[in-house]
Parts: C-alpha cells; sequence; structure tokens
C-alpha cells in the first residue's frame, strides 16, 4: 500500500535542516507547528484524507499503470477524459472540507505536463529525459510525495527576454553543467504551498528562444536541499494566526504562497527533465497552463459553495432567508458557481490524447479559466450584500470572551432565536476569510496565467477565417468553405501540432 495517511504526511514535512523558511523575518524550524503555515499545512493534509475518507476515497485514488495499484489522485497520470473529470469533481470536494486552496494541485499538474512533454521530446530523439521522468514519477508515487510547482519566475523588467536582463538570473538558469549534475540560481514567485511540500518541481514560465536556452530547463528536488530559501508571502488578516482563538485567528484551514530562491542549487542529472531545450519550453507551458485552468473548475466552484452556504446561512439567522430579493441573489451566485463548473468538466470530457496519456481540451480549459478571472467577485459581491455590513465591522472573539462584554455581544449581536451571538460571528468571519480571502479574489484572477493569457488562447485557438467563411456562404457571397467533420471553428493547439509532426 503506497497511499499515505495525512499524519504520515505531517510527519514527513515536520523535520528540515537545510532550506531556509521564513514568514515574517523569522526562520521557521517546524511548518506544522507554525502558527502562520499550520492552517495551510492542514489544508494540504486534506488532498492526503480525500485517499481514505469514505465520501471521497473513490475520486481520491486512482489505478497506477507503472506501479500496477492505487495511489493518491495527486500523483497519476490522467488514463483517459473521465479521469480529468474526477480529478474537477475531487477539488470540488475537497474545497468543501478546508474552504480554502489545497495547494497541491500544482504538483499534480506539473508531474502531467513532463510526461507528455518527455514523451513528445522522446518522438523528436531526446529520448533521455523521458526514462528519467518516469523514474522519478514511480518515486512520487511509491512514496506519495508532496509536491509543490515552481513555474512563475520574478522576471524583473516584462518587456525583456531572460538573457537581456540586467539581472541575469530573475529567470532560474543553470550556471554550470557537470556529468553528474546542473547548478541553478534564480528566484520563482508566487509558488502555492511550497513550504507546506515536500519536494519542488521546477518549469519554465515561457516559450524561450535559442538565446534563452540556460533558461530552458525543468527539474525536481526535495525542497530540504542546501541553497533553497522560502520567503512565504502576506495575506489579508494574516496577523490573527498570531492572536490564539477559535473564531478569529483562522483556527481552521488556508493557503500560503512564496518566492522560492535557488542559490546556485545542485540538481543531480537523474532529476533534470529539460537542460537547454529551449524548442519544447512553449509547448510545456501550454500543456501545463490548461491543465491548472482546467483543476479551477472545480476548486473554485467548491469554494464559492461554501460561500453560498454561508450567505444563506446568515440570511436565515438574520430572517431575511425568504425575501424575494435574497433568493434572487443565491440564485445568481448558483448559476455562476455551475458555470464554472461546467466549464472544467466539458474541458475534461472533451478532452485531447497526446500519446497514451490524456490532455484537456485547450479551448475549454482556457474558457474554465476565463469565467473564473470574473465570477468570483460577482460572487463575493453578491454575498458581501446579503451578509450586511457586519462583515467588515462585526467585534472580536475576544470581545464575546471578555465577561464584561459577553452578556452584552450576546444580546446584541443575536438575530433569529434559533441561533447563538456567537454561530453569527462564527459565520460572518468564515465568509470573510473565504470570499476575500486570496485564494478566490486574487488567486482567481492571476492563478494559472492572468486574464490576458487566455484571450491570447482564445484567438490562437479560434479560426476566424473559418467562422467567416462560413458566414460569407450564408450571406450569399462568395465562399470557399469547406466543412469539416468537427463542429467548432477550432484550430488545433501548438501541443497538438507538435505531437503529430
Ligand atoms: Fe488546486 Fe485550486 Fe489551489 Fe490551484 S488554486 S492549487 S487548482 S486548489
Amino acid at each position: 500500500m503506497v497511499l499515505r495517511t495525512g499524519e504520515q504526511y505531517l510527519e514527513a514535512i515536520s523535520h528540515r535542516s537545510k532550506a531556509e523558511i521564513f514568514v515574517m523575518g523569522k526562520e521557521v524550524d517546524d511548518v506544522t507547528k507554525n502558527p502562520f503555515l499550520k492552517p495551510s499545512v492542514m489544508a494540504f493534509k486534506a488532498t492526503y484524507d480525500a485517499a481514505w475518507d469514505e465520501d471521497s476515497k473513490d475520486l481520491g485514488r486512482a489505478w497506477s499503470q507503472f506501479l500496477n495499484e492505487e495511489v493518491n489522485r495527486f500523483t497519476h497520470i490522467h488514463r483517459s477524459p473521465e479521469d480529468l473529470a474526477a480529478k474537477v469533481k475531487l477539488l470540488r470536494k475537497i474545497s468543501h472540507k478546508v474552504g480554502a486552496c489545497f495547494q497541491r494541485c500544482v504538483g499534480f499538474d506539473a508531474l502531467n505536463t513532463l510526461y507528455i512533454t518527455t514523451s513528445i521530446m522522446a518522438e523528436k530523439g531526446r529520448k533521455d529525459y523521458h526514462q528519467r521522468f518516469v523514474e522519478y514519477l514511480t518515486h512520487v508515487q511509491k512514496e506519495d510525495i508532496a509536491l509543490a510547482g515552481a513555474m512563475t519566475d520574478a522576471k524583473g523588467v516584462r518587456t525583456l527576454k531572460p538573457h537581456e536582463q540586467p539581472h541575469p538570473d530573475v529567470y532560474v538558469k543553470v550556471n554550470q553543467v557537470t556529468k553528474d549534475g546542473i547548478y541553478v540560481s534564480g528566484a520563482k514567485a508566487n509558488i502555492t504551498g511550497v513550504a507546506a511540500s515536500e519536494e519542488i518541481i521546477v518549469l519554465p514560465t515561457r516559450a524561450m528562444t535559442k538565446e534563452d536556452k540556460d533558461y530552458a530547463v525543468a527539474f525536481a528536488i526535495p525542497l530540504d536541499t542546501e541553497g533553497v530559501k522560502i520567503v512565504v508571502g502576506r495575506q489579508l488578516n494574516d496577523a490573527r494566526r498570531f492572536e490564539g482563538g477559535d473564531i478569529d485567528g483562522l483556527p481552521y484551514f488556508y493557503n500560503h504562497e512564496g518566492l522560492v530562491i535557488f542559490d546556485n542549487v545542485f540538481v543531480p542529472m537523474d532529476r533534470v527533465f529539460m537542460l537547454g531545450d529551449w524548442e519544447f519550453s512553449g509547448t510545456l507551458v501550454e500543456i501545463f497552463s490548461a491543465y491548472h485552468r482546467q483543476g479551477y473548475g472545480g476548486c473554485k466552484a467548491g469554494l464559492a459553495d461554501v460561500i453560498i452556504g454561508s450567505a444563506s446561512n446568515l440570511a436565515r439567522q438574520n430572517g431575511v432567508e425568504k425575501a424575494s430579493h435574497i433568493q434572487d441573489k443565491l440564485t445568481e451566485a448558483v448559476f455562476l458557481t455551475e458555470t464554472m463548473y461546467a466549464a472544467g468538466i466539458a474541458a475534461s470530457l472533451n478532452a485531447v490524447k497526446v500519446g497514451d496519456a490524456w490532455w484537456v481540451n485547450p479551448m475549454h480549459a482556457n474558457v474554465t479559466k476565463h469565467l473564473v478571472t470574473r465570477f468570483p467577485s460577482e460572487i463575493t459581491k453578491i454575498t458581501t450584500d446579503i451578509a450586511g455590513g457586519m462583515l467588515g465591522t462585526a467585534p472580536s472573539e475576544w470581545d464575546l470572551k471578555n465577561p464584561k462584554l459577553r452578556g452584552y455581544i450576546e444580546k446584541y449581536m443575536q438575530g433569529m432565536m434559533d441561533y447563538s451571538a456567537e454561530d453569527r460571528l462564527r459565520m460572518t468571519r468564515l465568509l470573510e476569510n473565504t470570499s476575500l480571502g486570496v485564494a478566490f479574489m486574487i488567486e482567481s484572477v492571476h492563478g494559472a496565467g492572468s486574464p490576458a493569457a487566455q484571450r491570447i488562447m482564445f484567438s490562437r485557438l479560434y479560426d476566424f477565417n473559418y467562422a467567416e467563411e462560413v458566414a460569407k456562404r450564408l450571406a450569399g457571397m462568395k465562399s470557399d468553405v469547406k466543412f469539416v467533420k468537427k463542429p467548432e471553428p477550432w484550430r488545433e493547439s501548438d501541443t497538438e501540432k507538435v505531437a503529430k509532426s
């Protein structure tokens, strides 16, 4: 049995001797006990629990053709469109358990991306990478490793290519190649869940040119490697975590992002999956971004369910749940949520086979993410409206716990008599932390690529000429339309072209 329990995961990440992890300027000894990181560790742990909980284990496990046994789905290579749909469903389900981003999907998508990219490279004669990668994948599946995926470079001057930058390592760069491995320097920014992971998979963040070949590098290393430094980023209301308590101080779950610095880090050659192969970096980026954009249809819909549930309960506590305008607003939030989810399922069931693995439908995956850049802020607007001003003004749990104030707070904070003032405070804090937090409001916009990145993909994938010829024929004009079997006016993605060529 290679499936780990959540407790085994916690044990595995509790001791690090080499990597340096910083939170608000202070070095962290044990991420499982640090009050800032603990909510994030507990959200990551839910991806292990999901493989054991009765209600989720059918989705949380998958059959590995490499080990011939069940593995955690977060280490699985998709073998069918149904596998891809199971990913979206699992993500929605785990969101219900944690109400936050659970951070493990970036590593999951990085595994699938490298599987397909190295297969394509093998077809073109660069066989070593795929063999190496499958060995690495087998290790990840056997040990049920907690992976972070690191793609976004620090980027420096946005108008310059990697090799043109004033600081040559603002994109992660290979400094030296030896027969045993490579040395890399640079930084990856906004890396989800990195301090809660055991290993990092590093991928190039953009299509490279020949001059950028030192930046066309993909590899995996344990987080606990000499020269790795993590600077965990701040978030809204984060200082509350140091307060303790069990209402305001985020006693439940959250996520974190970090800046990962590589200070001349050694990577053994058996962990290098791309080295100077700049021609394949664009394909890799296209594959990864589509995988992660599809996943958002699951996790953000699940988070929206928590937010809708919170607003619905607060309406009930306020006695207004039957008011027609409240019902109408909640119904609108449901429509927005189910639209995001439907797009993620469509991206899965209309998947594309590349070699012996399945990639998502690139058009639908980009549509999914583009909906997610818009709808969460609409949902937050609706639920803020329903919750009332208390969402931004509620007293603290410390007021409730002060014997001098408790009686007043209990009387004046109570709504309908079925609920206590403490219930109202708890639900208000949950809605505040979920609807206004990083995972719903910021990650939804920028995670897996900012909105402009999806619009570029729409214009690449949509065949405007075909649509125009269709229209010209119907208008009675001269038209060259040659009807094709597929109903959608779509061009092939670069990945499909490269895989076929
Ligand atoms: Fe997973 Fe969603 Fe978080 Fe990405 S944003 S890591 S898909 S939970």
